[in-house]
């Protein structure tokens, strides 16, 4: 997107901002008549926060293949249903998977139902797959428009990808998605926010053993991280490529602690005390 056409945009939703149309509205002051001087309102009940986990690729876009012969689809889904335990079993959270089996799901599709159920937090999980085999490590990244290096950029190139296998291998992206869902997401804050939960998740591995990259919180322009509303990072947790790496994404243990590390990540996201958590 031209710097022009970005100016314009911004414009556009600044606007829209003033006349009271953005997001920003779950914000906003309570109405003068909901809140009597005198008498000192209780607080609601907090309402369980709805995480959406989107384990990736599925059905007929198994994603990356690795030496020992495991299919991403498979170890992500499996390390999602463990999350999805996990975050369930403290009873601070509502979890929504973005697919329950084996299924197509086109990455916009992923992206609408996280939207249409109005998720608090978004997390979709991977295992990315290189050329040269001693790569190994997780990492974890956001939204941006530039790259933050060229294997950030490569490998949102292969995650966009997902979509074209539904449709027949034609390009599916939109040139100006990314900018855009960028100037919204700067709006409501959720830039700051994915950045936190991104370097929370970061913090995290590390305090609980994980292997990660260096540099383990990159930037690339991933289509399924496009919801404005909805804070987002992607968790490539280790690489297929690596034998080492296939055989830990494998072994039950591993997939229980990286499960654990990621809901202690989105407890520290939420402020969620662990010594608060029901048993
Ligand atoms: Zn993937």
């Amino acid at each position: 997107m031209s710097a022009f056409r970005r100016r314009h945009l911004l414009a556009v939703l600044a606007g829209a901002s003033v006349l009271g149309l953005s997001a920003g509205g779950a914000l906003a002051a309570p109405s003068r008549r909901q809140a009597p001087k005198s008498v000192k309102k209780p607080n609601p009940p907090s309402r369980p926060k709805l995480v959406v986990l989107d384990p990736g690729h599925g059905g007929r876009d198994p994603g990356a293949h690795g030496v020992r012969g495991t299919w991403e689809k498979n170890v992500v889904m499996t390390i999602a249903r463990e999350l999805q335990r996990e975050l369930q079993a403290g009873g601070h959270y509502r979890v929504m998977l973005t697919r329950s089996s084996d299924n197509y799901v086109a990455l916009r599709e992923r992206v609408a139902r996280a939207s249409a159920a109005k998720a608090d937090l978004f997390l979709s999980l991977h295992a990315d797959s290189c050329d040269n085999p001693e790569v190994r490590g997780a990492s974890v990244y956001t939204l941006s428009e530039d790259a933050s290096d060229r294997e950030a950029a490569a490998l949102a190139a292969r995650e966009n990808r997902a979509d074209m296998v539904g449709l027949g291998g034609k390009i599916a992206d939109k040139p100006d998605l990314v900018a855009q869902t960028l100037v919204a997401m700067s709006q409501r804050g959720t830039v700051n926010d994915s950045r936190r939960l991104a370097d929370t998740v970061v913090a995290t591995f590390a305090k609980n053993g994980v292997r990660l990259l260096p540099r383990s919180h990159r930037q690339a322009g991933f289509a399924v991280l496009t919801s404005p509303e909805i804070p987002a990072a992607l968790v490539e947790l280790g690489y297929l490529s690596n034998a080492q790496d296939e055989k830990l994404l494998t072994v039950r243990q591993h997939q229980l602690a990286l499960a654990r590390a990621l809901r202690a990540s989105v407890d520290a996201y939420f402020g969620v005390n662990a010594a608060t958590r029901k048993a």
